[in-house]
């Protein structure tokens, strides 16, 4: 199961600048996984930008094999 990644006009400031996880937006902190490039433009201007996923998201996704750490996050 994999969900499409946002189109990055609609990311947050805080996705966009790779602080957030794509996908819930949680703030990153550890582990966090390359999700590839979020697509978009403005006119003639390119905003596609690479984003990053939370451990848990980016397992949920199936990015990675690697279960998140119980308790890892707070
Ligand atoms: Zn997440």
């Amino acid at each position: 199961m994999s969900t499409p990644l946002p189109a990055a006009t609609s990311l947050t400031y805080g996705q966009y600048s790779g602080w957030d996880c794509v996908w819930c937006g949680k703030r990153l902190t550890t582990g966090a996984v390359s999700t590839g490039r979020a697509q978009g433009s403005s006119g003639a201007h390119d905003l596609s930008i690479e984003v990053w996923a939370c451990p848990t998201c980016a397992y949920i996704n199936g990015l990675t094999d690697t279960p998140p750490l119980p308790g890892g996050t707070t």
